[in-house]
């Protein structure tokens, strides 16, 4: 195969040369002062990241990992939680914390939509006696395409005066939207290396407030590895319950310059970007009848993912198997519900124009290729548009 093979599944993403090469040497003795010096210097530049005061944990672990630490250390079995669904990735999550002993009640979803706010805050309200210990909002639900907006889900908390801890999934919002833990009210933001970290598979983290540790203490479920106080320990050593990945950890203190380098908030903005000129291209695609946005409102798409969805029978299988064994661009399919019925765009992490722009075209391709009616110029649609806004 001549080229590169594009990657625009939603994770993994694509990892930077220098991010790659930053990890490409050879083990040491973690007991240095070097290695400890840099321990410490990476925990003190996850709390900035993350922006909070309280304290982050990161786990040789995928996303999974990180739901379960979020899990253990801040419910008890009998605990009660709401939980509004959003689509595969909240269903998942969820039966982990039924699987803890832990009660839960849902808020419906369409699979197309954000959280409401306003479900969340009448839900809060009937909760009188406060039974509900926690509120677990997945940020960009990466099965739909949808993201909901966390300021709101604050302020419908506040409205609603209710002290349930705020729980997030930003696995795939992170580095990608706008997310600052004690700023936005939000007491756990979980995430994960391989979305817009830009890493690979198998480093995890929860950010967690000064509040949430505090609940934490008083916990009930059984845990050790995954324990927060256990981590806490003061020796280096402890902050990974064991020894520290240390490959993982030169990469990411490579990825944490790279981000203080292009400045988070310019990040997301470039995230938002690139997401619109894939929505542009959508958009224009969509006016063949043969497919559409999952997302049906245009405020609630996600800057990390697009969802297309099929209209009628399109078979969606087909355009992303073609995409990517005969155009090279890898697309993530729809998940659970969705499955064959969507393809989607992973737009997080290390992408620049000509990236989402060669993504598109394979896409483009695969329509035209497979005679799937679209409406034309979906590139120039997108090219345009970042054009205009460079
Ligand atoms: C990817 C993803 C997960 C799962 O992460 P893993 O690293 O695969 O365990 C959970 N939640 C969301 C929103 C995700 O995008």
């Amino acid at each position: 195969m001549a080229g590169r093979m594009f990657l625009q599944t939603p994770g993994p993403t694509n990892i930077p040369d220098d991010v790659l090469s930053a990890m490409h040497r050879p083990a040491e003795d973690f007991s240095t002062p070097a290695f400890i010096a840099t321990m410490t210097d990476m925990f003190a530049q996850l709390k900035v990241l993350f922006g909070t005061d309280g304290e982050v944990f990161a786990y040789i672990a995928n996303g999974h990992g990180a739901w379960e630490a979020s899990i253990v250390n801040l419910l008890s079995p009998g605990d009660h939680v709401l939980m509004p669904a959003t689509g595969r990735f909240s269903l998942v999550w969820r039966d982990m914390i039924k699987a803890f002993g832990i009660t839960y009640q849902e808020i419906d979803n369409d699979w197309r939509s954000a959280i409401d706010p306003q479900q969340v805050e009448d839900a809060l309200r009937q909760d009188a006696g406060h039974k509900i210990k926690a509120v677990l909002i997945v940020h960009v639900e990466t099965a739909t395409g949808a993201v909901t907006d966390l300021k709101a889900i604050r302020r419908a908390m506040d409205a609603a005066g209710h002290p349930a801890l705020l729980i997030v999934d930003a696995i795939a919002s992170f580095g990608c939207h706008e997310l600052k833990t004690d700023a936005m009210g939000v007491d756990c933001v979980i995430a994960a290396s391989q979305k817009g970290l830009m890493m690979p598979i198998g480093i995890s983290f929860t950010a967690v407030s000064k509040k949430a540790l505090a609940v934490s203490k008083t916990v009930t479920a059984h845990r050790e590895y995954w324990s927060w106080e256990t981590r806490m320990a003061m020796e280096t050593y402890r902050r990974f319950c064991g020894t520290a990945p240390m490959h993982m950890v030169w990469g990411l203190m490579h990825v944490m310059e790279k981000i203080r380098a292009e400045g988070l908030d310019a990040i997301v903005a470039r995230h938002a970007r690139l997401a619109e000129a894939s929505r542009r291209a959508v958009a224009v695609w969509a006016e063949g009848g043969a497919l559409e946005f999952n997302t049906i409102d245009p405020a609630a798409r996600s800057n990390s993912i697009t969802c297309v969805r099929q209209v009628g029978d399109t078979d969606m299988n087909k355009i992303r198997e073609v995409a990517r064994e005969k155009f090279n661009v890898s697309l993530g399919g729809g998940l659970a519900a969705l499955m064959g019925k969507a393809f989607r765009i992973g737009h997080m992490g290390d992408l620049n124009e000509p990236m989402i722009l060669g993504a598109l075209g394979g896409i483009d391709l695969a329509l035209k290729y497979l005679n799937v009616p679209h409406g034309k110029g979906a590139l120039d649609a997108a090219a345009t548009y970042l054009a205009e806004t460079a």
